[in-house]
């Protein structure tokens, strides 16, 4: 049996972007992205509902460096809707690297929820576009569904995974990272302000379950 709580019919376990780019040999490799996908793997096994999250960018996205001249990948900018990191080009629509990793096996999840499909906004979140305001829909379906707490694993431990988390709090779920199952970019220190602000903001981290 595993670490964690019990798990039950009110649990949702949300896949963040466990997708070829975000692992080693992608276009915006996460360090051992891919050790997160046998882990999670596993953990969906245990969950009745799991929910897939998608980056999945058309190719002049915004928050590529590649579209904005002079810029290099991982400077930080800030655009009219708050501070942006720009990015490698990573996840296409359609291109093999926005697949989700080919170890990943999750038959029984029940929704692919795809984010930051519009051109001029990147959605870290699984909830809301960075601009902290667009929903993705997710949080209603959610809702709908009867779920009540939200266990969030995958990639990246410090952008979509914290935002994610945080946003599911916020929306008034109870949200717990299983951080076996996720790993980090580590920009200027944010895996660790990553964990600072996930505790304060009453999330859950558990280092397995
Ligand atoms: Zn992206």
């Amino acid at each position: 049996m595993g670490a964690g709580p019990t798990i039950d019919d009110r649990d949702v376990l949300l896949v963040v972007d466990v997708q070829t780019d975000f692992c080693p040999g992608g276009a915006l490799p996460v360090a051992e992205g891919d050790a997160v996908v046998p882990v999670v793997t596993r953990l969906a096994e245990r969950f009745r509902h799991v929910v897939l999250t998608q980056d999945w960018h058309p190719p002049d996205h915004r928050s590529f460096a590649s579209v904005h001249a002079g810029r290099a990948p991982f400077e930080a900018v800030t655009f009219d809707y708050g501070p942006q990191v720009l990015w490698p080009d990573h996840c296409v629509q359609d291109t093999p690297g926005a697949a989700f990793h080919p170890g990943l096996v999750i038959p029984h999840a029940a929704l692919v929820l795809r984010k930051g499909f519009r051109r001029d906004i990147d959605s870290y979140s699984a909830f809301f576009e960075n601009d902290r305001r667009t929903p993705t829909g997710l949080g209603g379906y959610l809702r709908e569904r009867g779920f009540d707490r939200v266990v969030v694993v995958g990639l990246a431990f410090d952008f979509c995974v914290r935002w994610s988390a945080e946003d599911g709090r916020a929306a008034g779920f109870d949200v717990v990272v299983v951080e076996e199952g996720c790993r980090g970019i580590d920009l200027d220190g944010s895996v660790a302000a990553t964990r600072d602000a996930l505790v304060s903001q009453g999330v859950r981290l558990i280092d397995t379950w």
